[in-house]
């Protein structure tokens, strides 16, 4: 049809086609631009100290030296990691409307932010994309400094060589940024080694980061606004996922906030816009959304800190959460704000046996003791609606109950088997007739069967009869269809090892 000279004569044709060829090669320029990133650091405005015989100047010796382990211990893609470069383009996830309003700044002399950075057996490249993005998408006059605290890594030259590459890289900024590298060699755990980063620092707000993370284009500033208007306020970014495995960058849910039940576990709860309000706009938040936070670091030390007697990994932000509200502080989300961050499936690092007084300070501890973690692909309170399934101690009849009792059950899926087991070694079953039990759990083929449950999304589908855990009237359980969108047969467990399908 285009060669008829009534839709397009000869000269126009051309340059259809010719513009035509243009927008492709622009696509292609900009496909192979956002897939490779291939950015160097020569080419993102760091300096390379010419001539200093530094020998880690180049990224790629230094991330050449990271010891061969399996993807198991990383728990991500380690291979990809290392091809994609120190620094890539990131899709912009957060809203048009972020993007069209200048954000209000404090003047930066009152304002500057000490980034905390504690690491254990993080990859040298995924180390490396975190410092690097956070250099590139700072303003230079707020930032600074970076506080670095290898957590007693078993990369021991870790430290020492990222000192020697990021003296030579960012020699021009040396003068306005504070870097300051601290080694444990014994490990602490992430609380404590957040805490010796903080004390360290000199700047007006204390910015608390992940070891894999990539900031995405203006993430500061929407958070400085909000601190500026409230100096008890602690703010988080809104984390957008790095999936784990193809390392690709997406949208994170800003229809979420943080919060906890009473083993301190945490819970995502569904953000209730009020009239009016934008999906875009700050937002309060019971507790912080994963472990980015930042706050003015002289409120965080008068509140005395992460609280050093929680061990290794977890509850720390719950527990500085119910600080701050109960000291007439608060917390925000700010979407404007995105941050990605690998969500992990499953931790990459082993905790450490505890001492017998240690262990009375872990939540739940019987749950994470009694079992491998890796066995695991669910644990803690299981929730449906406001009420939690329960296995009264008494007689054991499974009942719903408020999730707030002392003796909660808490429940333990586990990977291999499906089983849904009690600390009492009791499994969830369907009988005769439908009838949802406890029952001890099998150890045999055919109670494994009758015992066997899969996640769907939130749904506990029974293999055997292919029917859903229900609970269609308050506080009766029983055997239905399953329908997808049935709030009724959604059951959410305190903590989820595993992405739900
Ligand atoms: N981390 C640490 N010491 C530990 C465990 C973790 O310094 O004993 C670091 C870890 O490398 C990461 C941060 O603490 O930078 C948060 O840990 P993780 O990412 O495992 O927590 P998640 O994001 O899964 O909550
Ligand atoms: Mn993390």
């Amino acid at each position: 049809m285009f060669t008829s000279g009534k839709y397009c004569r000869p000269r126009r044709c051309l340059f259809y086609i010719i513009g035509f060829f243009i927008c492709q090669l622009i696509l292609v320029f900009q496909f192979i631009r956002f897939e490779r990133y291939t950015d160097t650091p020569a080419s993102i405005t760091l300096h390379h100290a010419n001539g200093s015989g530094n020998r880690f100047l180049d990224w790629r010796e230094f991330i050449s030296h990271t010891p061969l382990r399996s993807e198991d211990y990383y728990q991500y893609n380690l291979h990809l990691s290392d091809t994609l470069g120190v620094i890539r383009n990131l899709p912009s996830t957060r809203h048009y409307g972020c993007m069209t309003r200048p954000f209000k700044l404090p003047p930066p002399l009152a304002s500057t932010v000490s980034v905390v950075i504690s690491f254990h057996n993080e990859a040298r490249s995924m180390l490396l994309r975190t410092i690097v993005s956070l250099l590139r998408r700072t303003p230079e006059e707020y930032l600074h400094e970076l506080i670095l605290v290898d957590d007693g890594s078993q990369d021991v030259t870790l430290l020492d060589d990222l000192k020697r590459w990021m003296d030579g890289v960012f020699e021009a900024r040396r003068d306005r940024l504070g870097l300051i590298f601290r080694r444990n060699q014994k490990r602490m755990g992430l609380i404590s080694s957040r805490n010796r980063g903080a004390s360290l620092a000199s700047g007006h707000y204390v910015l608390f980061l992940d070891s894999h993370c990539e900031v995405n284009e203006e993430w500061l500033e929407p958070l400085l606004e909000r601190l500026a208007l409230n100096p008890h306020l602690a703010v988080s970014p809104l984390l957008d996922p790095i999936d784990p495995t193809t390392l690709s960058y997406r949208k994170g849910n800003e229809m979420l906030k943080g919060g906890f039940d009473w083993s301190l576990h945490f819970h995502w709860l569904k953000r209730q816009l009020a009239i009016k309000e934008l999906p875009e706009m700050p937002y309060k938040s019971p507790a912080f959304a994963g472990g980015v936070l930042m706050m003015s670091r002289d409120w965080f030390l008068k509140l005395g800190s992460f609280n050093s007697y929680l061990k290794i990994w977890g509850g720390e932000s719950i527990e500085l959460a119910i600080k701050l509200w109960l000291c007439g502080g608060q917390i925000e989300i700010v979407p404007c704000s995105r941050i990605g961050h690998i969500f992990r499936r499953r931790h990459a690092f082993d905790f450490p046996p505890q001492s017998d007084q240690d262990q009375q300070l872990s939540p739940a501890q019987e749950t994470y003791l009694q079992l491998h973690f890796d066995e695991l692909s669910a644990t803690g309170t299981l929730r449906n609606e406001d009420r939690c399934l329960h296995a009264r101690q008494m007689d054991s009849q499974l009942i719903l109950a408020s999730c707030y009792l002392s003796d909660i059950t808490q429940w333990s899926m586990l990977r291999s088997s499906g089983q849904l087991s009690t600390q009492r070694e009791l499994c969830l079953g369907v009988g005769l007739r439908m009838r949802i039990a406890l029952q001890p759990c099998g150890r045999n083929e055919t109670m494994r069967k009758s015992q066997r449950w899969l996640r769907l999304g939130t749904h506990l589908l029974h293999v055997e009869t292919h029917l859903c855990l229900d609970n269609p009237f308050k506080d009766r359980l029983e055997m239905s269809t399953c329908r997808s969108h049935a709030v009724s047969q959604s059951f959410q467990f305190a903590l989820e090892m595993e992405g739900q399908t």
